[in-house]
């Protein structure tokens, strides 16, 4: 690609950096915003810049947050026995359209996956066996999506806490395997949720 601006070049070259977006895309959105008033661009970059500055992460689910404590863990109305534990932060927006899980949520951070080179202490496995051995958590709802790394996951979780009083249950498989929760249509995700199933089951059945 041939640039009659440095400028230019340069704003595609960060633009295409991002995921999915190749280099014409990049372009594209480029020449668009040069086409918006500058304000567009500033309202854009501070949007960006004050995100990355001030998010945080919850203290307690490692959700992403604007306080050290999430507005779902800070809700005294939402019943805090009861964890979803998820993979990232797009699973709990998908399980928080659905509105019928009324408990909080634990995010992973990602799934065990040695391909990957993501092992058990990159994610936030430690903090959520600790809340369980604590002895205030009642039950733990696994709800990653159900690919290799979802049920190694799962499992390597299982292990650590089987021996706590803790009901352990995973989400009902309207979802077919393989898929991502994110992309589950409401009401299936909503159903799957309800009719969750003792984890015990999910595995003895294989
Ligand atoms: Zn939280």
């Amino acid at each position: 690609m041939e640039f009659s601006s440095k400028l230019l070049e340069k704003a595609v070259q960060e633009m295409a950096q991002l995921p999915g977006i190749g280099k014409r895309t990049a372009l594209r959105l480029v020449l668009h915003l040069l086409k918006q008033p500058k304000e567009q661009t500033a309202f854009l970059s501070q949007a960006l810049t004050e995100m990355r500055e001030d998010v945080k992460s919850c203290q307690n689910c490692h959700n992403i947050s604007d306080a050290e404590v999430c507005e779902i863990c800070s809700n005294a109305k939402r019943d805090h026995e009861i964890i979803c534990v998820v993979e990232d932060i797009r699973d709990v927006m998908a399980i928080e359209n659905t509105r019928q899980f009324r408990g909080i949520y634990h995010v992973l951070g990602g799934k065990i996956s040695p391909i990957d080179g993501i092992g058990p202490s990159q994610l936030t496995i430690g903090s959520l066996v600790e809340k369980v051995k604590s002895g205030k958590i009642n039950e733990l709802i696994f709800a990653l999506s159900s690919t290799m790394e979802g049920d190694t996951t799962n499992f390597y979780i299982y292990r650590q806490i089987k021996d706590y009083p803790v009901i352990t249950s995973t989400i009902a498989r309207g979802i077919a395997v393989g898929d991502e929760l994110e992309y589950a249509d409401e009401v299936t995700l909503g159903r799957s949720i309800l009719q969750r199933i003792p984890f015990e089951n999910s595995f003895k059945n294989n």
